[in-house]
C-alpha cells in the first residue's frame, strides 16, 4: 500500500503507567536499545499517578505501639529487634485476600521481591515518607495484617510513576504521546504488531514489533460511579480478546469502600489506615456488626458489601440515602495535612466537606479490575488453560492477569504488582528479542480495516434515522452495569445486564458520530472505546452469571457460599465464532500443604 505509515521496533509497548514503564525501563536495562511506548494520554497522566495509599513491601520499618489496639499509634522499630512482618505473612495475607483464587507461586514470586522494588524506587530518589529515624514510613491497609504500605502521603502513585518515567527516559525509550493502539496483529499465535492512531495528526500507523508488551490498566469506566480515570477504558483487554486471545476472572471486579457520594473519585483507604471511621445516618459504626476485628480494615470486599447493607436496610445517608459518612473528624488537622492532603482537597473540591471538621459521604466505587489477559509470572500471555503462549504477547499491570489477586485485591498490592511483574516482562522480552526473534510478516489490510471502521462512525448517509449516539450507549452501559453488575449480583440481575449488553451492542452498529476532522478527534475515540466498553462487559457478566458462587468481589445473593468443590478454578472466555464468550475454566495454582483453602473470616 502506497500509503502505509510502518513503524518498526524491537519491543512495542502500549502503556505508559508503573507497568509498561516498568517494562520499557527493564528491557532496556537488559540490552534492548529499540524501544517504543504509545500512550493515549501524556505518559504522567496514566492513572498510575493517581493512587494515593501505597505501595506493599514487609520493610518491617514500623510496628503498632504495644497494648494500643488494632487502631492505635505506630512506632518505628529499633535495628536488631524482632521482625514482626515477613514475605511469608505478606503471601498469606494476599492468599486470604484472593480468597484462594490468586495464583500461589505468582504470589510467593511478588512478595519475595517487593521489599528489592521499594528500595530500587528509593535509591531512584522516589521522596518516600519517613520514620524519625529516616527509614521509609509504613502504614496499616486493610487485609493486612501489619503495617505494610510504604507511602509517600497520599501521593503514592504520583512519586513512583514520575520516578520511573525520568528513569526510562534517561535509557533513551521513546515515548509516543497521544497515540492510540486500535488494533492488536496475532495470527497462528504470533504476535506481530499493532496498528495505532496518531490522535494529534488522525494519521493510521502499522507498528511491527518483536514483542508487543500490553499495560494499558483498568477498566472502571463500564460503571456510573467509578474512581477510574476517563482513560480507564479496557481497550487493551477487548483489543486483545477480539485479536483471540481469552480473558480470565472477567467477574471479579473490585468495589472500593470510600468513593465520594455521587461521584466516585476515590478517597484512598489510607483515611481508615490512619484511623478513620465509618459511621451510618445514626452516626454508628456499623463495621462491628460485620468485622468485629478488623472493623473498617477488613478487606474491601467486605467493607462495601457492609455499607451496601447498610444502605439498602435504610441507613445510609445523603439525598436519597445511598451514602455512608467516612468520619475523620477525630484525626485532628495537623495528622489529616500530613498524611491526607490531596484526600482533604478531594473533598473540599468535589464533596464541599472540610475532612477536619465534619465527616464527608461517600459510597462504593468500581475501583479495580482484577481479571484481565492471562500471563504467567514472566508476563508471556498464555492463550489456553495448559499455558501455551502467545508468542511475542506480553502483559502485566491492571489489564493482566497473573493472577495475584484471585477473587479480591488487598490495596498497595497493585502499584506493587505492576511494578514487580513489569520489570519481569521487560526482562523476559529481552531474552526473547536477544535470543534472536525476528519480525514477523503482517497482513497490511489490518490497517484498511482500522481505517473503514473509522469511515463508518464518521459516515451517516446509509443510517436513514437510526442514528445512534455513542455517549449515549456508554451511558446506558454503564446505569445497566452499576444496577445489574454491581457490589450485590444475582441470577435476574445478572440476565438483565447480559441482555442490555446485547441490545447495547446491537445498537452500536448503528453508532455515528458529530464531528469528521482529523486532529483529536475525540468524538472518535469516544465512540472506539464505547466499543470496548460493551465488547469486555459482554465477558464480565457471562462470567459473572456462569460462577454460581460468592467469592471476593464476586457477590451473588442466590448463591452467598463460596463452593471450592465447583468453582476453585478461573474462568477463561475465549470469543467464538459468532462473537459470544465461550467459556472455559483453569485450575488454581496451590501450594496444599503450606496454603490450603480456610474459611475466610475477618
Ligand atoms: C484513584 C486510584 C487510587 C489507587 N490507589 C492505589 C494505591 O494506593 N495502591 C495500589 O497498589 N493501587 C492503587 N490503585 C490501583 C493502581 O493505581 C493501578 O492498578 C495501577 O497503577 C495500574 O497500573 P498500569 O500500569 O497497569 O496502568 P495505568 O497506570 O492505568 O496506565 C495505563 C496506560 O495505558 C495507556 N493506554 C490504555 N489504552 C490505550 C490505548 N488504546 N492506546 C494507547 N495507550 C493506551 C494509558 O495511556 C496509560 O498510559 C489505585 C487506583 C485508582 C484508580
Amino acid at each position: 500500500m502506497a500509503d502505509l505509515n510502518v513503524i518498526t521496533h524491537d519491543i512495542l509497548i502500549v502503556g505508559a503507567g508503573l507497568a509498561g514503564t516498568w517494562a520499557a525501563m527493564s528491557a532496556g536495562e537488559n540490552g534492548v536499545k529499540d524501544i517504543g511506548v504509545l500512550s493515549k494520554v501524556h505518559p504522567l497522566r496514566s492513572h498510575s499517578s493517581a493512587a494515593q495509599g501505597g505501595i506493599a513491601a514487609a520493610l518491617n520499618n514500623v510496628r503498632p505501639v504495644e497494648g494500643t489496639g488494632p487502631r492505635g499509634p505506630l512506632e518505628q522499630i529499633p535495628p536488631g529487634d524482632d521482625p514482626i512482618d515477613s514475605p511469608d505473612l505478606h503471601m498469606f495475607d494476599t492468599i486470604k485476600g484472593s480468597d484462594w483464587l490468586g495464583d500461589q507461586g505468582a504470589i510467593e514470586i511478588m512478595v519475595n521481591e517487593a521489599p528489592e522494588i521499594v528500595y530500587q524506587y528509593e535509591r531512584m530518589g522516589c521522596v518516600f515518607s519517613r520514620t524519625p529515624d529516616g527509614r521509609i514510613a509504613q502504614r496499616r491497609f486493610g487485609g493486612h495484617s501489619v503495617p505494610r504500605a510504604n507511602y509517600a502521603a497520599d501521593y503514592t502513585g504520583h512519586v513512583l510513576l514520575h520516578t520511573i518515567h525520568e528513569q526510562a527516559v534517561r535509557n533513551g525509550v521513546k515515548f509516543y504521546a497521544e497515540w492510540y493502539c486500535l488494533d492488536l496483529l496475532v495470527e497462528d499465535n504470533v504476535c506481530r504488531g499493532v496498528v495505532a492512531l496518531d490522535i494529534t495528526t488522525g494519521e493510521l500507523y502499522l507498528i511491527r514489533a518483536k514483542a508487543v508488551f500490553f499495560g494499558t490498566g483498568g477498566y472502571g469506566r463500564a460503571w456510573k460511579i467509578t474512581s477510574n480515570a476517563t482513560a480507564n477504558t479496557g481497550d487493551g483487554v477487548a483489543i486483545a480478546y477480539n485479536a483471540g486471545v481469552p480473558l480470565m476472572d472477567m467477574e471479579f471486579v473490585q468495589f472500593h469502600p470510600t468513593g465520594v457520594y455521587g461521584k466516585g473519585i476515590l478517597m484512598s483507604e489510607a483515611c481508615r489506615g490512619e484511623g478513620g471511621y465509618l459511621r451510618n445516618v445514626n452516626g454508628d459504626r456499623f463495621m462491628e456488626n460485620y468485622a468485629p476485628d478488623k472493623m473498617e480494615l477488613a478487606p474491601r470486599d467486605l467493607v462495601s458489601r457492609s455499607e451496601q447493607t447498610e444502605i439498602e436496610q435504610g441507613r445510609g445517608v445523603g439525598a436519597d440515602g445511598e451514602g455512608i459518612y467516612l468520619d475523620m473528624t477525630h484525626l485532628g488537622a495537623e495528622k489529616i495535612m500530613e498524611r491526607l492532603p490531596q484526600v482533604r482537597e478531594l473533598a473540599l473540591n468535589f464533596a464541599g466537606v472540610d475532612i477536619i471538621d465534619a465527616p464527608a459521604p461517600i459510597q462504593p466505587t468500581a475501583h479495580y479490575s482484577m481479571g484481565g489477559i492471562p500471563v504467567n509470572a514472566n508476563g508471556q500471555v498464555i492463550s489456553d488453560a495448559e499455558g501455551t503462549p502467545v508468542v511475542g504477547f506480553y502483559a502485566a499491570g491492571e489489564c493482566a492477569c497473573i493472577s495475584v489477586h484471585g477473587a479480591n485485591r488487598l490495596g498497595t498490592n497493585s502499584l506493587l504488582g505492576a511494578s514487580v511483574f513489569g520489570r519481569r516482562s521487560g526482562k523476559a522480552m529481552a531474552a526473547f528479542v536477544l535470543s534472536g526473534a525476528a519480525l514477523q510478516p503482517v497482513d497490511e489490510g489490518a490497517v484498511k480495516k482500522n481505517r473503514q471502521c473509522i469511515s463508518t462512525l464518521m459516515d451517516d448517509s446509509s443510517i436513514n434515522g437510526k442514528k445512534e449516539s455513542p455517549a449515549a450507549i456508554a451511558e446506558e452501559l454503564k446505569t445497566a452495569m452499576t444496577r445489574y453488575a454491581g457490589v450485590f449480583r444475582d441470577e435476574e440481575r445478572l440476565t438483565l445486564a447480559c441482555e442490555k449488553v446485547q441490545e447495547l451492542t446491537d445498537r452500536f452498529k448503528n453508532a455515528r458520530i458529530m464531528d469528521k476532522s482529523r486532529r483529536f478527534n475525540t468524538d472518535l475515540l469516544g465512540a472506539i472505546e464505547t466499543e470496548h466498553l460493551l465488547t469486555f462487559s459482554k465477558v464480565i457478566v457471562n462470567s459473572g452469571l456462569a460462577r454460581t458462587e460468592s467469592r471476593g468481589a464476586h457477590y451473588r445473593t442466590d448463591y452467598p457460599k463460596r463452593d471450592d468443590e465447583d468453582w476453585l478454578k478461573h474462568t477463561m472466555a475465549h470469543k467464538d465464532s459468532n462473537g459470544e464468550p465461550e467459556l472455559s475454566y483453569k485450575d488454581v495454582d496451590i501450594d496444599w500443604d503450606r496454603y490450603p483453602p480456610q474459611e475466610r473470616k475477618y
